[in-house]
Order: C-alpha cells, then structure tokens, then sequence
C-alpha cells in the first residue's frame, strides 16, 4: 500500500468537517470534502450545480453517478497519490463500494473514522454552525472569529441553507437510512475505528488524530 484514504464518516453535525479539516493540516493531506465540491458547482451555476442543488436544498441526498465521478476525477489528482481524507463521502452503498475499486487500484489502504453523537447534541449544534462560504472550514459559538470572517481565508461566514431544522431533520433521516449502514460494511472490512462526538473538540481530535497516526505509521502508508 503506497498511502491511505482516511474516511471521517458520521451524521450531519457530528464534526466531520472540523476533524477533516485539523486532520489535512496535521498530515499534510488534501482534504476532499464531497460537500463544499457541490456548493462550489452551485455557487458556479455549472451544470453539476444545476442538478445538485434541489437535492442539497431538499436535503437529500444527491445521485450516486454524479458523486462518483467528482470524486473519481478529484482522486486522480496529483496531490492525492499518496493518500488524502474524506469528509462526507461515502454516504451509500454503492459510493462506499465504487470507492474501494479506486482505492484498489491507487494502491491505499482504507481507514474509517466514525464519530458518533446523539440527534439531541446534533440539533443543538447546528443552530450555531457557521460555515466560510470561500474555504468550507467550520465554526462554532466558541470559535467564531468576531469580525465574521473566516480566520483561514478571510470570507465571509455564512449559515448554510440547509442547516435550517426541518432540513437537518430530513438530512439524519438520510444519513439512518442510507449512510448508517456503512459503519458494519467497514467494520466487517476491520476497518472501521468508533469516536465519540460529544467531548471536546480538542478530546475528539486527539482520538482521531492517534487512530490517523497509527494508520499512517503502518507498513507502506507513511503521509508525505
Ligand atoms: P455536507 O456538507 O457533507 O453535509 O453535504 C451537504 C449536502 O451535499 C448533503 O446533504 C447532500 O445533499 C450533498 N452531498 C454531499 N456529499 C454527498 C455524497 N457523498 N453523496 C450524495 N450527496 C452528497
């Protein structure tokens, strides 16, 4: 194995993205976060946005075959060749399974991270979520720059559209029924590792960031 797809998988709100994005930085791995990727087609008014945006707005999930192919083309990148970490995606099934044929032939191991918290702690969460609308990274209450600027990249932060209750409702709804079951398929594969979501956030990394350590640290998976 030359590298490893480190995949932070968990429902909405759970901290995927914070975990993703602290992860990228320590590792010097790209971070591929499937969700940032549609809002950017979005904001573009590509064609890709064009079809996603009524599922993202909804709630829902968008079609396998569109997501597959954006991750496909992202992973062919350079930067990713030694291994890279995945927030938000797989979310099915079938993106799970066309995931493992990619990671087969670039030769990278697969190491989950599943962080798990209960829907109360989730819903709570989300009400203050504010996200950079440029870079993606994510903040809270608590880390809020007080300018309203992203401290990463200097954009404005936003609310995203769909982080509205109804739709978050909808969207655990989604993550039971169709991304739930990716927690036994990975742990059959032995490769599922299980964080809880409700310490800390600095507590939570530390758990991630030890499993990503020990991972990388394996036999033909050092990060670059
Ligand atoms: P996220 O930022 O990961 O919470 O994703 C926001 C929204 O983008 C989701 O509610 C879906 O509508 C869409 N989305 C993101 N990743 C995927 C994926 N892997 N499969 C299908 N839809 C996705």
């Amino acid at each position: 194995m030359r590298g490893a797809a480190i995949i932070v998988l968990g429902p909405p709100a759970a901290g995927k993205g914070t975990q993703a994005w602290r992860l990228g930085e320590e590792f010097g791995l790209p971070r591929i976060s499937t969700g940032d990727m549609l809002r950017d087609a979005v904001r573009d008014g590509s064609d890709l946005g064009e079809k996603a945006r009524s599922f993202i707005e909804a709630g829902e999930l968008v079609p396998d075959e569109v997501v597959d192919r954006l991750v496909g083309i992202r992973l062919g990148k350079p930067d990713c060749a030694t291994g890279f970490i995945l927030d938000g995606y797989p979310r099915t099934l079938p993106q799970a399974k066309s995931l493992s044929l990619i990671c087969g032939d670039m030769q990278v191991a697969v190491c989950v991270v599943g962080i798990q918290a209960g829907d109360g702690v989730l819903v709570s969460r989300i009400a203050s979520r504010w996200t950079c609308g440029s870079c993606g990274k994510v903040f809270n209450a608590v880390n809020r720059p007080a300018d309203g600027h992203c401290d990463a990249c200097g954009a404005e932060l936003e609310h995203r559209l769909d982080d509205s209750v109804d739709v978050f409702r909808e969207r655990l709804d989604v993550y039971r029924k169709q991304t739930a079951p990716l927690i036994e398929y990975y742990r059959s594969q032995g490769v599922f590792h299980e964080v809880d979501g409700e310490a800390a956030i600095d507590e939570i990394y530390g758990r991630v960031s030890a499993i990503v350590r020990k991972q990388l640290a394996g036999p033909g998976t050092a990060a670059r």
